[in-house]
């Protein structure tokens, strides 16, 4: 039988050198930055010690990245024969890959690269004679020049026409501050692992980034992120018979939102290593809050034979043996270095660690804590001259007998006053082992304004002066507050326009306490006065606002127990605890189990 040749299968065939240095390129250059890296690492294993990076761009595309180094260059064949796929000087068999000190090995970025653009290389060897050096040009991989010319010591490459020949990568190119920025990443990385080479950086002539040649690695972070954020950082130092791990890590108070600073170079190779960044963020443990991700810029020194390097064609993964050791040592490295520091666990210093007592919608509140216990006795009379108008302020925002019990049951429990820090944080305990945080301003502000918002416009309670405070203001002040007099008289404060820019105030409202006390009135009226940048409250609500603000106990006013303890009882009373009118917390729990956690008791 005769085979019927109407459908035949796919032919098979070898593709021509050129498409496979194409699709071969597409591997390890996938977009300007990883040229950048790969000529970068070319100069660095050619032991320069500066390395000059020239991006230029026009129309919104980078149109040339030079790269130069004063690394040891090429002699004219050699400079040849690294157009050349699988051409390296680096290694000779695959045992050398068990040992690899250099960046490169596979032989492959210049083939690639030249065959998906136009590079012109000029390169003279290190202790050269002549003042020749080579110049070659190869276009989608295809030798154009080759010649003799001056050239300094050390190489040059200048890629133009990047991906001129493969439309369907080009296309996948972002804008231009997305490339450069991808560019940015891959140098800093670099930068780090390389504190004694110096890299300068231009964009279209301008400098945008240099580091100097220095035996710290703390310069080079100084550099390029700024001295600030270098005399933050905590230095690290671990050894184990097969590692060391160095670097700097920053206080928890300094984490992102994102990975940008958190920079890990294993034998001096900038990588993307989710082990070892799990392992960063396991030390700082309850330090950290969820969904933050520390600063962070460590160095491993790993023994070679258990970095696997060629799992990756840019090398940007490396595959470790022995990972459990590796990851516990970095988790105990940092873990180690912020105890040093004494970061004793705290609750975050700008984004609390623990969440701030606010519950969630539905969890029933209301039968969670005994209903009222006796007001603990621990009473201390103080002659701090604040005293006595703190204990004025605080009698304001008391309520009547009557009116204690709320309608709903309290939010938060009962607390006993245990003490007081800074001036400004109130601590306190219940009976079922919790201890309570609160900030005794915002706690006051919250109380006060509770109650300026509850009375009705009738209700309003002023007191009158005993004599009037004279208010002299600005023409244009003045302006604003002659529009305000209707207003303010609803919330209890009497002024009167007394002209040429001038007022009388006659009477004030109770909750601001007392009465001689006109810093509190002089800051009310300022407030008022200022415009309102964000516009989203009402009048009322803003008055109500800056009447519980300046009426409130301040940070730094030392109390007695005994006020501190009215002032908890008094936030039980309110509607919602949890937080300031500005949504700044009041009061944060710590339960035995968090204390145990962060103790690593459990
Ligand atoms: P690899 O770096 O993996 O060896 P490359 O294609 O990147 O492969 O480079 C090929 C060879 O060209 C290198 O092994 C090196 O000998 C030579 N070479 C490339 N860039 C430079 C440079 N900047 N200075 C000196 N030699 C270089
Ligand atoms: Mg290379």
């Amino acid at each position: 039988m005769t085979m019927k040749n109407e459908n035949p299968g796919p032919v098979i065939r070898l593709l021509d050198p050129s498409t496979v240095n194409k699709i071969a390129a597409g591997e390890v250059v996938d977009r300007p930055a990883s040229v950048v890296k790969e000529l970068i690492e070319n100069a660095i294993d050619a032991k320069a010690r500066t390395i000059r990076i020239d991006i230029t761009s026009s129309g919104g595309e980078i149109a040339g990245i030079r790269i130069t180094d004063d690394g040891c260059g090429m002699v004219p064949s050699d400079a040849l024969l690294a157009f050349t796929q699988y051409a390296t000087s680096k290694i000779a068999s695959i045992e050398d890959l068990n040992q690899i000190r250099t960046l490169g090995f596979r032989g492959e970025a210049l083939a690639s690269i030249a065959a998906v653009s136009r590079v012109t290389l000029i390169t003279k060897p290190r202790g050269s004679d002549t003042e020749a050096g080579t110049k070659i040009v190869v276009y989608g991989g295809k030798l154009q020049e080759q010649h003799e010319t001056g050239a300094p010591t050390g190489t040059t490459i200048l890629v133009e026409e990047l991906f001129f020949n493969t439309p369907a990568r080009k296309k996948f190119l972002k804008s231009l501050n997305t490339e450069l920025a991808h560019l940015h990443t891959i140098l800093e990385g670099i930068c780090l692992a390389w504190p004694a080479v110096s890299f300068r950086l231009f964009h279209n002539g301008r400098e945008q980034l240099m580091t100097d040649r220095s035996a710290h690695a703390i310069d080079t972070i100084a550099r390029i992120y700024g001295s600030d954020l270098a005399q933050e950082l905590i230095p690290v130092s671990h050894t184990l018979p097969f590692m060391t791990i160095s670097g700097y890590i920053a206080p928890p108070s300094l984490s992102r939102k994102d990975t940008s600073r958190l920079i890990v170079a294993i034998n001096q190779r900038f990588v993307s290593s989710p082990l070892i960044s799990n392992a960063i963020k396991e030390g700082y443990g309850t330090l950290l809050p969820r969904d933050r991700i520390p600063v962070a810029f460590l160095t491993l020194a790993i023994d070679t034979a258990l970095v696997d390097v060629n799992v990756h064609p840019t090398k940007k993964e490396v595959r470790l043996s022995r990972e459990n050791e590796i990851r516990n040592a970095v988790r105990e490295a940092v873990s180690t270095a912020l105890l040093s520091h004494n970061l004793i666990p705290a609750a975050g210093t700008q984004e609390p660690a623990f969440e701030p007592l606010i519950p969630s919608t539905d969890e029933p509140v209301s039968s969670a804590y005994p209903q009222d216990s006796a007001v603990p006795a621990a009473v201390f009379e103080s002659t701090h001259p604040g005293t006595i108008s703190s204990d004025q302020r605080l009698r304001q925002t008391e309520l009547p007998v009557g009116a204690r019990t709320p309608a709903t049951a309290s939010k938060i429990p009962f607390m006993n006053v245990i003490g007081e820090f800074g001036g400004i944080y109130l601590l306190a305990r219940t009976s079922t082992d919790e201890l309570f945080i609160i900030d005794q301003h915002a706690a006051h502000e919250r109380i006060l304004y509770e109650q300026v918002q509850r009375r009705s416009v009738r209700e309003h309670q002023s007191q009158e002066l005993i004599s009037p405070v004279v208010l002299n203001r600005t023409p244009r002040d003045a302006a604003v507050i002659r529009d305000l007099i209707p207003a303010l008289a609803q919330e209890g404060f009497i002024l009167e326009d007394f002209g040429k820019d001038t007022f009388l105030v006659r009477a004030i409202p109770v909750v601001l306490g007392r009465a001689e006390d006109t810093g509190v009135l002089d800051e009310v009226i300022s407030d008022l006065v200022r415009p309102d940048p964000s516009r989203t409250v009402t009048g009322r609500e803003r008055l109500t606002r800056i009447i519980a603000c300046r009426g409130a106990i301040k940070a730094g006013t030392v109390l007695t127990m005994e006020q501190s303890q009215r002032i908890l009882d008094q936030l039980r009373l309110t509607e919602n605890p949890y937080t300031c009118p500005h949504g700044r917390p009041t009061i944060i729990r710590f339960t035995r189990t968090d204390l145990d956690a962060m103790f690593k008791r459990i």
